[in-house]
């Protein structure tokens, strides 16, 4: 089942490759650590600048229903949908592969 803890929240609009930590997964997917959690982004067709959603745990104690399963190279249990564009996959070995 299709499960994303997409908020808006404030965020930059330009990807963040250049960011200390960032993981590159492909096909202009990225993840961001931040605030103890991940903000994963992708080239979204729907919108004019890339969307974005999270998981993890963060410091205030939100959290998503996705557990990382493995961080080297990073494997996500739970799918991840993006509500702007409906592209839908899952982060495995470090990879986007679409679901
Ligand atoms: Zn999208």
């Amino acid at each position: 089942m299709p499960d994303l803890a997409a908020t808006p929240e404030p965020e930059p609009r330009t990807y963040p490759a250049d960011e200390p930590g960032v993981i590159d997964l492909g096909s202009r997917h990225f993840l961001l650590p931040t605030d103890g959690a991940w903000l994963w982004w992708h080239d979204c067709p729907a919108v004019a600048h890339p969307a974005w959603g999270w998981f993890g745990q963060r410091s205030d104690g939100r959290a998503s229903g996705h557990v990382i399963t493995a961080t080297e190279p990073m494997t996500v249990q739970g799918s991840l949908v993006c509500l702007e564009c409906g592209d839908h996959g899952f982060i495995r070995e470090g990879r986007w592969e679409r679901a």
